[in-house]
């Protein structure tokens, strides 16, 4: 009998160990590495892509309604998990151009409810009940365009209610009045996080709901919540988080929605140079489960609300996608002289799927710009392959060292004069390493 104390004493010892410890950050983006189910690009899902992963759902036992229909009477979708009292109303792609978030929804959900055994899964499961609408736009989302089938921006529309997808939204919520709502989009891609050109790889803001600066106890919940996301995040993408400031917007859903009651976290993803769409799923992943952690494991109380209220603010102008410097332009055309300067090059937010439009939105000294990809052009001169080389103007451009030779009116110049590097599209088609990058 004395022999078994110090063994029942070991058990009860260990036992609390290996059922609480909890999930880190690394831990998160591993069990999504494993388990994701979003297996196309997000910008690349179309609404039958969301049925197909819907019908995924469906089969794992993940309660799905059909909760309205776009202006274009495509189907809305409604997926809830958990049976808690704290009520988690999550909405993404509201603007149909804004996909990160819909995929990572598919992945939580799918994670969640597959390791329903697990005893954290457990304890999410007796904390929250969970409805997402993953993509309110298809419309939008069919076309890539921000705007719904009528053309209105369904985040203007939180009063007038002139959408379908807003007036669903809005009855969604009043229907069954949430405690937290998360509010999921993307930013521009060449957002930086505060003044020095760091792209802003994601950006947070807990939503304050009045424009008198009034906080409330939901609104400083919120920003303790996005504490969590953001010291998680911190293990990815440190320096690339930012924040947004508290403009408030009357027309936008964020904003009333806090207002009504519901105080809304708005989550921006963004884009983070040599990383691809399914990294920034991945995040977003990462992100949804450390705050909701934080909620269930009572962190959230203790945190300091200035991890997310120091993120610096987000920025925009300062970056561009490509940008090549001291480069001689030589232009079409009789009495055309070559002229050193930069030409800074940018491109359309399109499907992955499609073709790059890359086109010139800068030349001269731009030393204020700060080029995701910087090339040290100064050995080439550059030759539009189309029209001239003037800001707007297609990004098709051959590059030839200064060494050569070319005569620039001749009729066929590519064929008699092959170019050492063709930059088209947005990538290099012909000589992908002449012209040095820079750093
Ligand atoms: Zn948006």
């Amino acid at each position: 009998m004395t022999k078994l104390v110090p063994l029942f004493a070991l058990v009860l010892f260990l036992l609390p160990l290996a059922t609480t410890r909890a999930q880190t950050p690394e831990d998160f983006a591993e069990m999504w590495e494993k388990s994701h189910v979003s297996n196309i690009f997000p910008s690349n899902v179309r609404h039958a892509d969301v049925k197909q992963y819907l019908e995924k759902m469906k089969s794992l036992g993940i309660k799905i309604e059909q909760v309205g229909l776009s202006y274009g009477n495509r189907e809305i979708y409604q997926m809830e998990w958990g049976n808690g009292p704290l009520r988690v109303f999550m909405w993404s792609q509201m603007h149909g151009d804004e996909p990160t978030a819909t995929s990572a929804l598919f992945d939580m959900f799918a994670y969640l409810k597959t390791h329903e055994d697990d005893e954290w899964v457990k304890n999410f499961a007796a904390k929250f009940t969970i409805r997402a609408i993953p993509m309110l736009n298809p419309d939008g989302s069919e076309l890539y365009q921000r705007y719904n089938l009528q053309g209105i921006d369904i985040n203007r529309d939180a009063v007038a209610l002139k959408t379908p997808e807003g007036q669903l939204l809005k009855k969604l919520r009043d229907d069954w009045a949430p405690n937290i709502g998360f509010n999921l989009h993307n930013q521009q891609e060449l957002t930086a996080a505060g003044p020095f050109a760091r792209q802003a790889a994601i950006s947070f803001l807990a939503v304050r709901g009045n424009k008198e600066g009034i906080t409330s106890a939901g609104h400083e919940r919120n920003k303790r919540i996005c504490a969590a996301m953001v010291l998680a995040l911190n293990r990815f993408i440190r320096g690339n988080i930012g924040r947004y400031d508290e403009d408030y917007n009357g027309r936008a859903f964020g904003d009333n929605f806090s207002a009504w009651g519901t105080p809304v976290i708005l989550i921006e993803t963004g884009a983070l140079s040599g990383k691809d769409e399914m990294f920034l799923v991945k995040l977003n992943f990462v992100a949804f489960f450390a705050g909701l952690q934080s909620i269930v494991d009572g962190t959230e109380q203790s945190l300091s609300p200035s991890n997310y209220e120091l993120l610096p603010l987000n920025t925009s102008g300062r970056l561009v996608w490509w940008m090549f410097r001291g480069v001689s332009i030589v232009n079409p055309g009789p009495g055309n002289r070559p002229f050193n300067t930069d030409i800074a090059v940018n491109k359309l937010r399109r499907r992955e799927s499609q073709p790059v439009i890359a086109s010139v939105a800068a030349i001269g000294s731009l030393g204020g710009l700060t080029g995701l990809e910087e090339y040290d052009a100064s050995d080439f001169y550059v030759f539009p392959r189309l029209d001239r080389i003037r800001i707007g103007s297609p990004a098709e451009l051959l590059f030839y060292r200064k060494s050569r030779t070319v005569d620039w009116n001749s009729d066929n110049l590519e064929t008699a004069f092959p170019p050492d590097a063709v930059f088209s599209e947005g990538k290099w088609t012909v000589g992908e390493n002449a012209v040095p990058k820079k750093k």
